[in-house]
């Protein structure tokens, strides 16, 4: 079999060539990693749930008409999705304070903000991703202001649809993280919703109890991770029950 050219290995998923130009397969990888990968372990099988889910919601944001770089599922792991020029900014749009926002604000965690926040973080491993503004997004012509209007209607457009979806299941979108990448029509450029979207990159708190069904399941060692992903794909209606844990194959005697 041909080997595929890596293109790129990030913390958890890797991107490789895609069969024809223009494409890219992407690929899920177990690994979690937290607090830029000072925390890290291997969960079986988060990478075939968050493989699923972020097809399920990339499809869905199709079917609204927002765009992304989905085309494909392969495989369990794997995904045919569009090449495109990512923005190096996490677009980060919030419901109710969480995490960081709680941290530098001093918000209290799970206060509903007075509206949907977005918010720009520039994608720097070494830097820790830091904040910044759109002053710095222009200034440093990392976007530009036509490109972060684009962005801030995406990041809507994600939110109300995701929002809806989850409220529909019995679980809170608090916040999320997107990114961004451009692709190109000849001439004319546009944005499209790209990477993952899955519980890795969103905080989802069950409505009814407040538990956790996301990252932070993982980051503040909470329990199951995998537990919480399968139980928001199967409400989702994504995954079979008896998909939802990959086994190691038993022996026969
Ligand atoms: N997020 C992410 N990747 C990042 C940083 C944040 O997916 O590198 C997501 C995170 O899971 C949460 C939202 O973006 O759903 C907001 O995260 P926050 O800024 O509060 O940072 P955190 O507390 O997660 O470090």
């Amino acid at each position: 079999m041909a080997r595929r050219k890596l293109v790129y290995e990030g913390k958890a998923k890797i991107l490789y060539e895609g069969p024809e130009p223009g494409t890219m397969v992407q690929y899920f990888k177990d690994d979690a990693t937290a607090f830029n990968a000072g925390k890290r372990d291997v969960i079986e099988g988060k990478g075939v749930l968050n493989n699923r889910l972020s097809e399920f919601f990339m499809n869905g944001l199709a079917g609204i008409g927002v765009p992304t770089h989905f085309i494909r599922r392969i495989n369990m792991r794997e995904q045919l999705i569009r090449a495109v020029e990512i923005i190096p900014l996490k677009v980060v749009v919030r419901n109710v304070a969480a995490g960081l926002m709680s941290k530098r604000l001093g918000i209290k965690e799970g206060t509903s903000l007075p509206r949907p926040i977005i918010e720009f973080y520039y994608k720097d491993d070494n830097l820790g991703d830091p904040l910044v503004t759109e002053e710095h997004v222009i200034a440093f012509g990392w976007a530009s202001q036509q490109d972060l209007d684009d962005m801030v209607a995406l990041g809507m457009r994600v939110n109300d649809f995701l929002s809806g979806l989850m409220l529909g299941v019995g679980i809170k979108l608090v916040d999320f993280k997107i990114e961004i990448g451009r692709i190109w029509d000849g001439d004319f450029m546009r944005l499209i919703v790209a990477d993952e979207i899955s519980p890795d990159s969103c905080r989802l708190w069950d409505i009814e109890s407040g538990q956790k069904l996301d990252k932070d399941v993982f980051r503040c060692d909470l329990g199951s991770l995998s537990d919480a992903y399968t139980e928001v794909a199967r409400r989702l209606g994504v995954m079979p029950s008896n998909t939802g844990h990959v086994t190691k194959p038993t022996l026969i005697n």
